[in-house]
């Protein structure tokens, strides 16, 4: 597939070709564990990595290939490797950089997920993370030292409407000689495409839009193909022999392909965070009409953030699509056909006027989750940050009196008629 078509039409196509066995047009489930090899020698050429093929599912799969092939095509970048979720993808996209000892200097504004799997399961690997502020460009150099290996950031993150200054911090990761990677998940590359921008890699939770429906789990990590993983010395596994494949110099063989190759042939073949057949099909089926989605999700997020900033029973909004936001500029250079959907309201009645909105809506699900074709709401301060201390709460955009929308693709008005009721009961 060549990269001169449009989004819309490489979204449905990149990719997919009619089946060679049975010219089926839509990409079957290879639902096969192992692939029969033609003969002893062709075996022997595919675990050489002399020819390209399918060996076992726990690597490749022609349904995931298909789906890896897509998503590097709308990205920008040169290959991509599936896994089973977007945590086991950060995990899969640190894991050639990293060794014990080295860390990653990570935003302060990710997924809180992301926070506590970087604060502290990594740690169990040797690795850590320093957090901070991407705001502080100072702080961002100065907490770039000899071990560190990434800088980790968000597109635009959750969970309320801040906007990275990507360039600003892939010049940071560029001076350093290491890779700027780029949570793109809520964005999508219909909204950002990170490569473009100056990030290395990408990753994605597909659970989120480019699935589109919440019906799977999967994640994604996608390579540009421009870093030079041999100049600086810092990324042996990829520059040297590597021991764990009989020594083979991924980067002087495979070029551009070095890390997509080592994430296969290393990290799925030895972590097996490998995404499924099933869940590979959804996923394709919901990349298909992602751009139509994106349209409407801004859409109505923009409406809806509008409609909310100028309701008396709200303190504030912070969608960057705001004049109030003060990232609306930054998501125009970024985003510029629109400042995704996800974003944060203050409810005037704090704590208990939020948990009484969530119990009153009727469209809008109360959910852990985001990126669906429903509106999705949650109450941060009494569900997933309830652990934290109320300063910790507001710091991570979590305070008592906010709560979170993820905003669907119904019909605005609809939406914002269910908020309006609810939050007639809220403040009542
Ligand atoms: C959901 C999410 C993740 C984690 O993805 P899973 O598929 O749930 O493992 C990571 N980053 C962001 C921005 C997310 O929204």
């Amino acid at each position: 597939m060549t990269k001169t078509y449009g989004f819309d039409t490489l979204q449905v196509h990149a990719g997919a070709r009619p089946d060679p066995a049975t010219g089926a047009r839509q990409v079957p489930i290879y639902q096969t564990t192992a692939y029969v090899f033609r003969d002893a020698e062709h075996a022997a050429a595919l675990f050489n990595l002399q020819e390209v093929g399918y060996i076992y599912s726990r690597l490749t799969n022609p349904t995931v290939a298909a789906l890896q092939e897509r998503i590097a095509t709308l990205e920008g970048g040169v290959g991509a490797v599936c896994c089973s979720s977007g945590h086991a993808a950060q995990i899969m996209a640190l894991f050639p950089l990293m060794a014990p000892g080295r860390n990653v200097v990570a935003s302060n504004r990710l997924y809180g997920g992301t926070i506590t799997q970087f604060s502290q399961t990594i740690k169990r690997f040797g690795w850590s993370a320093k957090f901070v502020d991407m705001d502080d460009l100072e702080a961002v150099k100065a907490a770039v030292d000899d071990d560190t290996r990434a800088i980790f950031c968000e597109t635009i993150a959750n969970p309320g409407g801040y906007v990275t200054d990507l360039r600003a911090i892939a010049d940071i990761a560029d001076a350093a000689q290491i890779p700027l990677v780029v949570d793109n998940t809520t964005a999508t590359p219909y909204l950002c495409r990170p490569f473009e921008h100056g990030a290395s890699l990408v990753v994605h939770s597909t659970t989120k839009y480019l699935t589109g429906n919440g019906t799977v789990t999967g994640g994604c990590v996608v390579d540009s193909g421009n870093f030079d993983w041999t100049a600086s010395g810092k990324f042996p596994s990829l520059s040297e022999p590597e021991p764990a494949y009989h020594g083979l110099k991924f980067h002087e063989t495979f070029g551009a392909l070095a890390y997509t190759f080592h994430g296969i042939a290393i990290g799925l073949r030895d972590l097996g965070m490998t995404m499924n057949p099933q869940a590979a099909h959804y996923t394709l089926m919901g990349i298909e009409t992602l751009s139509l989605r994106m349209e409407r999700h801004v859409a109505n997020a923009q409406k809806i953030a509008n409609w909310l900033e100028n309701d008396p029973r709200i303190d504030f909004v912070t969608y960057p699509g705001l004049d109030s936001s003060p990232y609306k500029d930054r998501a125009a250079t970024y985003c510029p056909k629109g400042a995704g959907a996800l974003f944060t309201f203050a409810v005037k009645g704090g704590y208990g006027a939020c948990v009484k909105l969530v119990d009153s809506l009727e469209l809008f699900s109360h959910v852990a989750n985001l990126g669906d074709a429903r509106s999705l709401i949650i109450h941060s301060a009494s569900t997933t940050h309830r652990q934290l201390t109320e300063e910790q709460q507001r710091k991570a955009g979590a305070a008592p009196e906010v709560v979170r929308v993820s905003i669907g693709i119904e019909d605005a008005d609809d939406l914002i008629a269910d908020l309006d009721q609810a939050l007639t009961k809220a403040t009542a």
